[in-house]
């Protein structure tokens, strides 16, 4: 399958936020949580690399992509090149790391773009009867803050959804919360055990939250997580 650029635009530097269309196809369905893996002939070699989908399932043929510009990678420099109408290889949608059936309330931790998998989740579920979803989010500056004020306008329209971004390296005029996502788990699960966790972002915060959660005495079935690296 094909993958056609519709548009790209910056969220923050370095990182862009993505529309295409997959070509040939009236839909594209997928599950909130699942990536697409795109693959060009990169110095003669195929690059394939996965994508988690930002946008929730339209019952289009559209979807949304966000991602990194990695300094020295091989595809996603090839991404931010790629110019409105321009086409690249793409899979069909694919991967388990999806809301638990039955869902019940989850702690959503996100680092950098592995905010992206969460978009979709809250954009397909909020509106559609959601359970308690907290959204920790760290990032390093307030600039960094990916989709702040989709999430801030979700957190106001829907009182089962808290959004708790925090910054590693916040500024003088900043008064959220700081330090990285670990720093913040113990409030965010308050005395519940009755929770889900979904981790998103690079090995380093997926691994230190998982041992952090298993010290807590939370059972690995209750994390489910997506490493980026
Ligand atoms: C299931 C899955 C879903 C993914 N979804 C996304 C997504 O939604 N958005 C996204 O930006 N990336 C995502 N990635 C990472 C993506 O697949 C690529 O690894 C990334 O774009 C780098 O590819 P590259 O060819 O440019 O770099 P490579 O030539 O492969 O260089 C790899 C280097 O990039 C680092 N790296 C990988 N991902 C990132 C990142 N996101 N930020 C900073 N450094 C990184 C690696 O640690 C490594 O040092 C996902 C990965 C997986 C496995």
């Amino acid at each position: 399958m094909q993958a056609r650029l519709v548009s790209s635009s910056a969220l923050a530097e370095g990182v862009n936020h993505f529309v295409f269309e997959a070509v040939g196809v009236d839909r594209l369905d997928f599950t909130p949580g699942q990536f697409v893996s795109l693959q060009a002939e990169i110095e003669g070699k195929q690059i394939t690399r996965a994508y988690s989908l930002a946008s929730a399932p339209t019952g289009g043929n559209g979807f949304e992509l966000c991602l990194n510009l990695v300094e020295g990678g091989r595809l996603s420099p090839r991404l931010f090149a790629l110019r409105p109408g321009e086409q690249i290889e793409m899979s069909a949608p694919l991967g388990t790391f999806v809301l638990r059936d039955p869902a019940r309330a989850s702690i959503l931790i996100a680092t950098g773009t592995g905010i992206t998998p969460f978009r979709s989740f809250l954009r397909a579920y909020l509106p559609n009867g959601a359970p308690e979803f907290t959204l920790l989010f760290g990032v390093r500056h307030e600039s960094n803050i990916l989709y702040r004020a989709e999430f801030e306008t979700l957190q106001q329209a829907h009182s089962q959804f808290r959004f708790w971004p925090t910054l590693s390296r916040p500024g003088s005029g900043w008064g959220g919360r700081a330090g990285h996502v670990q720093a913040h788990l113990e409030a965010a699960i308050g005395r519940r055990r009755d929770i889900d966790f979904y981790l998103c972002g690079l090995k380093q915060m997926v691994d230190g939250v998982r041992s952090a959660l298993k010290e807590m005495g939370f059972d690995r079935k209750q994390i489910r997580y997506e490493k980026y690296d």
